[in-house]
């Protein structure tokens, strides 16, 4: 089933998460438990991250370094089948452009077809760890518009390779990201939104937000998307603070602003278990606001804990006979 299909029933859950696929050496477990914990919450789906290679030295001899590529978290098609067919349940994979060639999404689409996928969220991916800025393969998409593009085509049976005939087409529906507090590079929040309304005027059928703190960012957000003429659903996405030094790496790494009142109930807090008590307590007060106002879903970013996210949706949908 498609997103935009399962968010205009009525009786959708409210409740959706994102999951980060293991390290590379680890079993899938660990998503397994992490399901398992969620799944009483009913979630309506859940997206699975896609992760570019990085750039690794390993020392070869005294003074000598090997540079090697290295995909940490590879899996993302592989868990997104596993959980439709052990769960039943939606997925929606993030294809990035960043360290893939148009040749090679078009083959990852073609599994996700094969293995039932409906879904994407296309995105264009940060820089590698190691640059500073974001640098697209040569043969590859540089914004997440052009890899939409390449979505919409595969949608209407347009291969790379213009000599294949009678191709079938894909249907997937696509989502996109949007930034309530303006993405890092976006020189205004105006040009970001502009961009923002093309993604969507080529063919993006819902928007996901980036991580906020401040739910009146967010109401904003909708308002200026809506002012543009964008009319398609926007899920608020959500992260419960789970440790004093987010106070510092969310927003070095998300550039997402803390209110005040937040960082200084952190600070106060005297003990892990207080400073996980003040998010969890910041996020529940979010996540009620945000349902009272009729938010399409509360899309959780788990980033590998699920305790937080499962009280939270506990707090606020408890839990559904599933
Ligand atoms: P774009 O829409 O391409 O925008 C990037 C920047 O360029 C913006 O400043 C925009 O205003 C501008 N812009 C857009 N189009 C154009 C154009 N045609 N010409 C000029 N400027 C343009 N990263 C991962 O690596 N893996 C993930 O799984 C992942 N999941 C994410 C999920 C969500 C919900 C969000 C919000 C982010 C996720 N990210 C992920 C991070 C994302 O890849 C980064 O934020 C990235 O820097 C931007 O991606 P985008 O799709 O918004 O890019």
């Amino acid at each position: 089933m498609k997103i935009t299909e399962i968010l205009s029933d009525p009786g959708h859950s409210r409740f959706s998460m994102e999951l980060l696929p293991p390290l590379k050496g680890q079993h899938i477990d660990s998503i397994y438990r992490t399901m398992d914990a969620l799944m009483p919450y009913n979630p309506a789906f859940v997206d699975v991250t896609y992760h570019r290679e990085e750039y690794v030295y390993r020392e070869v001899g005294p003074g000598l370094l090997q540079k090697r590529t290295v995909r940490k978290r590879p899996g993302t098609v592989g868990i997104c089948a596993a959980l439709m067919n052990r769960y039943q349940i939606e997925t929606v994979p993030h294809i990035i452009c960043g360290g893939f060639s148009v040749e090679e999404t078009e083959n990852a689409l073609i599994d996700l077809d094969f293995v039932g996928v409906r879904n994407v969220l296309a995105l264009r991916g940060d820089a590698i760890r190691s640059e500073g800025r974001f640098k697209a393969e040569a043969d590859g998409h540089a914004y997440a518009i052009d890899l939409l593009h390449q979505v919409v085509d595969l949608n209407k049976g347009i291969y790379l390779d213009p000599d294949l005939k009678n191709t079938t087409s894909t249907d997937f529906c696509i989502g996109v990201a949007g930034y309530p507090e303006k993405h890092f590079e976006a020189p205004n929040p105006d040009s970001d939104l502009r961009w923002l309304r093309k993604k969507v005027e080529a063919g993006a059928e819902y928007i996901i937000t980036q991580m906020f703190f401040d739910n009146a960012r967010y109401f904003e957000f909708v308002d200026r998307c809506r002012d543009a003429g964008i009319t398609v659903p926007i899920i608020p996405g959500l992260k419960p603070l789970t440790t004093a030094t987010q106070l510092s790496v969310l927003p070095q790494v998300f550039h997402v602003d803390l209110p005040e009142a937040l960082v200084k109930s952190v600070e106060d807090a005297k003990t892990k278990q207080q400073v996980q008590a003040a998010g969890m307590d910041w996020c529940t007060a979010q996540a009620e606001e945000l349902l009272d106002k009729g938010v399409p879903t509360l899309h959780f970013y788990t980033m590998g804990k699920v305790e937080p996210t499962a009280e939270i949706a506990r707090r606020v949908l408890g839990t559904v006979e599933v």
